[in-house]
C-alpha cells in the first residue's frame, strides 16, 4: 500500500485527511484527488521492484496504490489490468506513424477499462469495512463493479435507466448484482445511488465522484509506462496518448498516474494526453470547442 495521506479538491485546492472527507469537496462539490505520502513511497519501493513483480494485474502497482491488498487471490479481481500492448504495423504504415501501440482494454475480466476502477473500488470498501457497494451505471461501470464485488464475496447494487442494453443487464445478473431499473436518465439513477448510499451506510462507486475510481484507472498510466520501457529511456518525441471520454475519468485517471510518476522521480517528460469523444457524444468536446468550462450535457445516440 501507497501512503495515503488525504485529498486535495481538484477546484479549491483546500486539502483533507483521509477521515475528514469521502466522496467530493463539502465547500464547493468539486472532485477530490488522492493525496500519496511520495517520498515515503520512495523509500520503500523502486522501479526495478514492480518490474520483477509476479503478479499479472494492476496489483503490482500496490506500492503506489491507496490501498491494502484486497486478497481475492484466483478470482478474476487478480486479473483486472496488465492488458496487452499490441503494436499493430500495417495501421501504423497506413496512418503514417513511425510508432503506434494500441492497448487492448477488453482483455479485463469484464471487458473493459472501468475494472481498473471498482478493483481498488473494492479493496477501499474493505478497508473501510463497508458490505455493500452501489453504482449509477449504463453498463459498463455496473459490469466491472458487479464482477469485481462478486470475486471476494461483497454485495454490489446497481441502478441503471430503464433504457440500458439488456446484454448489458443480463451481465449484472450474472455476476448476481442486485438490479434496479430506474424509470428516468443515468443522471437520475445517479442522483438515487447517492441518496441510497446516504440512507443505508453503502459505499458509492460512481464515476466522477469517487475519488478512488481515478486511482484505479490510473494504474493504466503505470502499464503505458512499463510496458513501452519509459522508466529506461524516452524517446525523442513525447509520447501522446489518445483517450475515449464520456465523462473523462479515464483521462483524469491517466493523469494522475503519468503525475504520480513523475513527481517519484521515475518519469521525464509528461506524455500528451488527447481526449476524443464521438461526434455523436461531444459534451466536453464541444465546451472545450466553445472555449468554455461549461459543459452541456448532450443526449448521445451512439451504439456505445
Ligand atoms: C466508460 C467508458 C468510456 C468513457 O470513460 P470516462 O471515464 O467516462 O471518460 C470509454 N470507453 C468505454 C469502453 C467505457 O466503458
Ligand atoms: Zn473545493
Amino acid at each position: 500500500m501507497g501512503d495515503f495521506i488525504g485529498y486535495r479538491c481538484s477546484l479549491c485546492g483546500k486539502e483533507f485527511l483521509p477521515q475528514g472527507v469521502t466522496y467530493t469537496c463539502p465547500q464547493d462539490g468539486g472532485n477530490l484527488d488522492v493525496v500519496l505520502d511520495i517520498s515515503g513511497i520512495k523509500q520503500h519501493t523502486q522501479p526495478k521492484n514492480i518490474f520483477s513483480s509476479q503478479e499479472a494485474s494492476l496489483w503490482r502497482y500496490l506500492p503506489l496504490l491507496p490501498v491494502t491488498d484486497p486478497g481475492g487471490l484466483g478470482t478474476p479481481l487478480r486479473a483486472a489490468g496488465w492488458t496487452p500492448v499490441f503494436q499493430p504495423q500495417v495501421l501504423a504504415q497506413k496512418l503514417g506513424l513511425q510508432s503506434l501501440w494500441v492497448k487492448d482494454e477488453s482483455r479485463n475480466p469484464t471487458a473493459s477499462f472501468k475494472d481498473r476502477a471498482s478493483a481498488l473500488l473494492v479493496g477501499r470498501a474493505r478497508n473501510i469495512g463497508a458490505q455493500v457497494v452501489v453504482t449509477a451505471s449504463t453498463g459498463n461501470a455496473g459490469a466491472a463493479l458487479a464482477g469485481m464485488a462478486a470475486a471476494v464475496g461483497q454485495q454490489a447494487v446497481i441502478f441503471a435507466p430503464h433504457t440500458a442494453p439488456p446484454a448489458k443487464i443480463a451481465q449484472l445478473l450474472v455476476f448476481g448484482a442486485q438490479v434496479l431499473l430506474v424509470d428516468g436518465t443515468y443522471d437520475d439513477a445517479f442522483d438515487l445511488t447517492i441518496q441510497a448510499a446516504e440512507a443505508f451506510g453503502w459505499y458509492c462507486r460512481n464515476t466522477g465522484y469517487n475519488p478512488f475510481t481515478a486511482e484505479g484507472k490510473k494504474t493504466g498510466a503505470f502499464e503505458i509506462w512499463e510496458q513501452l520501457g519509459m522508466a529506461q529511456k524516452e524517446g525523442d518525441n513525447p509520447l501522446c496518448v489518445f483517450v475515449s471520454v464520456g465523462d473523462g475519468n479515464i483521462i483524469s485517471g491517466l493523469h494522475k498516474g503519468f503525475k504520480d510518476l513523475q513527481k517519484l522521480g521515475w518519469l521525464e517528460t509528461m506524455p500528451r494526453l488527447f481526449g476524443v469523444q464521438s461526434e455523436l457524444s461531444s459534451a466536453i468536446a464541444n465546451a472545450y470547442e466553445a472555449k468554455t468550462e461549461k459543459i452541456t450535457p448532450v443526449a448521445s445516440t451512439t451504439l456505445a
